[in-house]
């Protein structure tokens, strides 16, 4: 029986074992049996400490009105604030919302971010909205959070679905809502607009992060970055900044794909090119300089990166059996299904964690959450130097784990946050 199979029989909860929330606290209790780490650990984080679900009405532009259900989990926050995005999708779920605060805990914790796990997201298509709607549907939710959010208490940010503009509403409605606080409510959320609060980098954040770990990374397997080429699925926030940034070094992107279809080009893609046509036409779709392929060409590219930045769970067995790639590079939280990982480890496929790989987000958040507490700015500069440094050491401290437990990167990267977390309960204690 494994240990998240034995703590939920005796708290008497039943999951699934196909269940993500089943799996992410499989996982994350597997990594504290391999360190033996208390027991009361394993119970704490086993379920997150809050899980708020609201529903709220929202005036459409029809005159209709429709009721939207929001959520909002804090997994843990011994280690600070609980931090974590807002994602708008059709797909949010409770268990989904549940499994990515969990992981943000571990996020924070191997970042040694002075910050906790949480996540949050109404289950809608955003795209399917106005933007007066989409502002109505982010106003009406923040006020049914309340104060379960705060700049010390629970700090939202962009996520699958949301953007800075969402964060801007989200903050002024706090503000609004809480006068007390007209100036330090504007921490209450990160990813903000640069004019409004927002930190220089954010937005490239967690392309840049990624940039980083690879760069400390992949000489491990004798790459450089700059001579790979890559495949990249998701070309919304995360993946074009990642494109741009890592052609910039001399990367090669063959084949890119989104929920429209994927496109290939063996001289390579120019992703500012892409990105320009996304910003005009919302898609991949039409891009005039790379050829349409199938979803089964694009996943058996032969290429150095595979990088999965769009939603979870993508990759089922069937497509990890297609990819030809040395190192598949975690953009996107928890895009391999079990069977699909258990196999790429198999045949020697690197896997570079999400924990690890898409880290630059929240640790600039936590850098724009820092400027806005002792209202500061600090330049492009000085975000990227901290940025660097932070997860260069988070690299550094995963491969001294791996070694020392002889495993993957995963577990390496949990083990090492849980190390982090049980510390601080030794040295706190549990009150009262
Ligand atoms: N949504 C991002 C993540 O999952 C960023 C979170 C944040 O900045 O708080 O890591």
């Amino acid at each position: 029986m494994s240990s998240a199979q034995a703590i939920f029989e005796e708290l008497d909860f039943t999951y699934a074992q196909d269940n993500i929330y089943f799996q992410t606290i499989d996982s994350i209790l597997d990594a504290a049996d391999r360190l033996a780490l208390p027991k009361r650990l394993k119970l704490i984080l086993s379920q997150p400490k809050n899980e708020l679900i609201v529903h709220f009405p929202v005036s459409m532009d029809d005159g209709s009105v429709r009721l939207f259900k929001g959520y909002r989990v804090q997994h843990n926050n011994v280690l600070g604030p609980y931090k974590g995005g807002i994602r708008y999708d059709n797909s949010v779920h409770l268990d989904h919302i549940k499994a990515l605060a969990a992981i943000m805990t571990v996020k924070c914790a191997l970042m040694r971010l002075p910050l906790g796990g949480g996540k949050g997201g109404v289950q809608f298509d955003p795209r399917s909205l106005s933007s007066d709607e989409l502002m109505r549907v982010t106003r009406r939710f923040t006020s049914a959070l309340g104060t379960n959010i705060g700049p010390d208490v629970d700090m939202p940010a962009p996520d699958v679905g949301t953007n800075a503009q969402v964060m801007a509403w989200m903050a002024d409605t706090y503000i609004n809502l809480d006068t007390k606080r007209k100036v330090s409510g504007l921490s209450v959320v990160t990813g903000k607009p640069l004019s409004f609060g927002g930190s220089m980098g954010r937005e490239k954040a967690t392309g840049q992060g990624l940039v980083y770990v690879l760069e400390e990374m992949l000489p491990e397997y004798g790459m450089s970055i700059h001579e790979c080429t890559f495949a990249i699925i998701g070309f919304g926030n995360v993946g074009s900044w990642t494109s741009k940034l890592l052609h910039e070094r001399g990367c090669t992107l063959k084949a890119v794909a989104d929920h429209t279809g994927a496109l290939y080009e063996e001289k390579g893609i120019d992703p500012f090119a892409l990105d320009r046509h996304v910003q005009e036409h919302g898609s991949i779709s039409g891009f005039p300089l790379a050829d349409p392929i199938s979803e089964e060409e694009f996943y058996c590219q032969r290429v150095d990166l595979f990088i999965p930045a769009a939603l979870e769970q993508m990759i089922d067995l069937e497509k990890a059996e297609w990819l030809r790639c040395k190192v598949i590079v975690e953009a996107a939280n928890l895009p391999l299904q079990q069977e699909a990982e258990s196999y790429l480890l198999g045949k020697g496929t690197k896997i570079l964690p999400a924990v690890l790989c898409n880290a630059g987000g929240v640790t600039v958040s936590y850098f724009e959450w820092k400027q806005n507490r002792q209202s500061e700015t600090w330049d492009l500069d000085r975000v990227d130097r901290r940025l660097k440094r932070v997860l260069i050491q988070a690299a550094r401290r995963v491969k001294d784990m791996a070694k020392q437990q002889q495993c993957d990167l995963r577990v390496a990267s949990t083990c090492a946050a849980l190390e982090h977390i049980n510390e601080v309960y030794e040295m706190r204690g549990i009150f009262p």
